[in-house]
């Protein structure tokens, strides 16, 4: 089995990451939201100056695909008048931060996301891993738990604001005045103290909170599942197949109202009743494109070794109701690094297949499956992959 490259940074807007398909250029728009004119021209753009294909990440944030070498600059000279540019590629990467999508006007949400995304953009003298974040989860309840993150502002069981290092069972009382600079100080802890990637493995590590990030108590985990399309409490969410959407769907959202980007690779459509009537949107829970889960792989990835969603959406109609399929490029699994019922994981000739595991651990065994048997015997696959034919 081939390894796969690790690269240990996350794209932008203006530092793009070579993809099979051209330049991949990833957006965050401020505070998780789109306003119907940035969501419009970043439709137009995506079209103009890539292949016309956008994909939603798990980081909440918007990807333009196919950009060239030509058509890059044109590109970020019109996300800028957008609003949607950094002034550096350091201050873009620092700005690493997940709002929850299910904010309301009044519980200052928006507010915070707006501060410590300058704080952030701001602060040259924090130099933190690449792929370090930040969570805002201060909605009504906690929906971010999930969602990677190394700092998380939060709410405590009754309500009150907290600032949590990511793993950790407590943390600071914060308010929502002190909770950028509080959120600010722990990163700077991380970084004095030793952390080289991320918190959770710095504290594993064997590394010690400072004291006042363990004072108080977390709100305790709740077995949540992940957000489904359908009505929200901030407006309708809205799936799409594999996280991608068409730039013409997106203009097509952006005429209705503005958007908020959650890292379910969904959007949610502000303040909505009821599913659009728009081609290329899934607005039901139980779509089967839910059950299948697949990075782009060829042509679309450079270290990709097969075609990833031909056979993932062909496969998704037999995948039962309680179970998910992953179809994995390569062994790094970036589409799903958790485990899944089935993955298929690419390999030069063929697909290996994992039970409840992901693409990288157990590794597969042969002997692989070639695309014809999997598409001849979907059933089996789902039901008792062992008794496949090879
Ligand atoms: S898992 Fe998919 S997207 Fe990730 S590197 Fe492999 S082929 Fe590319």
């Amino acid at each position: 089995m081939s390894t796969p490259l690790v690269k240990g940074w996350c794209p932008g807007a203006l530092r793009p990451m070579l993809s099979g398909d051209g330049l991949l250029v990833r957006v965050r728009p401020p505070i998780g939201q789109l306003t119907q004119a940035q969501a419009d021209g970043l439709a137009r753009l995506a079209a103009q100056y890539g292949n016309g294909q956008i994909d939603l990440s798990a980081r909440a944030n918007i990807q333009i695909r196919g950009v060239t070498d030509q058509t890059y600059a044109p590109l970020v000279t019109g996300l800028a008048s957008l609003g949607l540019i950094d002034a550096t590629p350091e201050a873009e990467a620092r700005r690493n931060i997940v709002v929850t999508p299910f904010w309301q006007s009044s519980d200052g949400t928006a507010e915070l996301a707006e501060r410590l995304g300058s704080a952030l953009r701001d602060d040259r003298t924090l130099a933190l891993p690449g792929k370090f974040g930040f969570a805002i989860d201060t909605g009504a309840t906690p929906v971010l738990r999930d969602v990677s993150a190394d700092i998380r502002i939060e709410r405590d069981a009754t309500g009150a604001l907290l600032c949590r290092a990511d793993s950790a069972a407590s943390g600071a009382r914060v308010t929502s005045d002190t909770a950028v600079d509080t959120a600010l100080s722990l990163a700077r802890w991380f970084i004095s103290s030793g952390g080289r990637k991320r918190m959770a493995v710095h504290l594993a590590d064997g590394a010690t909170l400072p004291s006042a990030f363990t004072a108080i108590e977390a709100a305790p985990m709740t077995d949540m599942s992940p957000p489904v399309p359908g009505q929200s409490t901030a407006g309708f969410m809205i799936g799409f197949a594999f996280g991608q959407l068409q730039a013409r769907t997106l203009s097509a959202l952006a005429d209705i109202a503005p958007l908020r980007v959650t890292p379910w690779r969904m959007l949610v459509l502000e303040g909505q009743t009821g599913a659009p009537d728009i081609k290329g949107i899934i607005t039901h829970a139980d779509d089967p494109m839910l059950r299948v889960i697949a990075c782009p792989g060829l042509p679309g990835c450079t270290q990709a070794l097969q075609p990833t969603r031909p056979l993932a959406r062909a496969l998704a109609p037999h995948v039962p109701v309680d179970k998910m399929l992953h179809v994995s490029g390569c062994a790094k699994g970036c589409a799903q690094p958790g485990p899944t019922s089935l993955t298929l994981v690419a390999q030069a000739h063929g697909f290996g297949l994992v039970r409840d595991g992901n693409a990288a651990f157990p590794p597969p065994h042969p002997p692989l499956l070639t695309v014809e048997q999997l598409l001849a015997n979907p059933g089996t696959l789902m039901e008792n992959p062992n008794a496949l034919p090879v």
